[in-house]
C-alpha cells in the first residue's frame, strides 16, 4: 500500500496525529531529501527507514518502490514540506501505484497554496493554482498574458530570487494587480503582505526578499 502523508510547511507541529502515526507504522519511508525528513522522523522518535525519491532518481527508485508494495510492503510518500504531489516530485509515483494495481490512501495535512489562501484574505471561493511561473522572462510575460480575463484569486510559489522579476511583469503586463505575498508561512519570520504590485516591490527595494514565498494576485474588479 502507498500513503501519501503531508507534512509541515515549517511549523514541525503542523502534523496530524494519523501522520505520525502512520509514518511509525509503514516499513519505508520514501522522503525528498532524506536528512530533511529526519528532522521530522528524529522529532517524533520515529524509527521507520528512509530512502531517498527525489526529481533525479525519480524513474528507478519509483520500480524499486514500485516492486516492494507489490510484495505487500506498505511505503509512505512524503516530500521537503506539505503535500506530496503539489509541485514537488510526489505524483509520479501515485500514477505507477495505480497503475500497477497498488491501493492508494491520503493522509493529508498542510499545504503551502492553502495556507497562504486562508491567511491572504482575498476572495477564496474561487481561485486557480498556477505553480511556479516559467524562469525565463518572455516565457513567464506570456503565461500572465493569460491571465487578462481572470476574476479568480491566482495563487503562486515563487522564490526569492524571482520574486522582483515576477512583480515587475505583474505590474507591465497585468496593470499593477492587488497582490499578497505571504512569506515563511508558520515559520518564526511569517510574513504577510498585502498592497499593489508595485507598493510590494517598493517593499523589496528596501528589504531584499528572502525565505520562502506564495504569491496571490486578486482580479476581483471593485
Ligand atoms: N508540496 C508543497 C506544498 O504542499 O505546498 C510545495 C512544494 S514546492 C517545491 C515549494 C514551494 O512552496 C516554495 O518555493 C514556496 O513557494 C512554497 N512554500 C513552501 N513552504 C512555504 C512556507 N512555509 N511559506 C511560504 N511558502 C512556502
Amino acid at each position: 500500500m502507498l500513503f501519501i502523508v503531508s507534512t509541515p510547511i515549517g511549523n514541525l507541529e503542523d502534523i496530524t496525529f494519523r501522520a505520525v502515526n502512520t509514518l511509525q507504522s509503514v516499513d519505508l519511508i520514501a522522503a525528498e531529501d532524506t536528512r530533511h525528513t529526519r528532522k521530522l522522523t528524529r522529532h517524533y522518535q520515529i524509527r521507520t527507514p528512509l530512502t531517498s525519491y527525489f526529481e533525479h532518481n525519480k524513474i528507478q527508485k519509483a520500480a524499486y518502490l514500485i516492486r516492494l508494495m507489490t510484495e505487500g510492503k506498505k511505503v509512505a510518500l512524503v516530500t521537503d514540506a506539505g503535500t506530496p504531489g503539489i509541485s514537488d516530485p510526489g505524483y509520479r509515483l501515485v500514477k505507477l501505484a495505480y497503475d500497477n494495481g497498488i491501493p492508494v490512501t491520503v493522509v493529508p495535512g498542510p499545504c503551502a497554496l492553502i495556507a497562504a489562501l486562508s491567511l491572504s484574505g482575498l476572495p477564496s471561493h474561487e481561485f486557480i493554482f498556477q505553480g511556479f511561473l516559467p524562469v525565463k522572462s518572455a516565457a513567464r510575460r506570456k503565461k500572465l498574458e493569460l491571465l487578462k480575463n481572470e476574476t479568480r484569486t491566482v495563487i503562486f510559489y515563487e522564490s526569492p530570487h524571482r520574486i522582483v522579476k515576477v512583480l515587475e511583469d505583474l505590474i507591465a503586463v497585468l496593470n499593477d494587480p492587488p497582490v499578497v505575498c505571504a512569506r515563511e508561512i508558520t515559520k518564526k519570520f511569517e510574513e504577510v503582505l498585502r498592497g499593489t504590485a508595485s507598493d510590494i516591490l517598493e517593499t523589496f527595494k528596501k528589504k531584499k526578499p528572502k525565505g520562502e514565498f506564495v504569491l496571490l494576485v486578486s482580479f476581483l474588479k471593485k
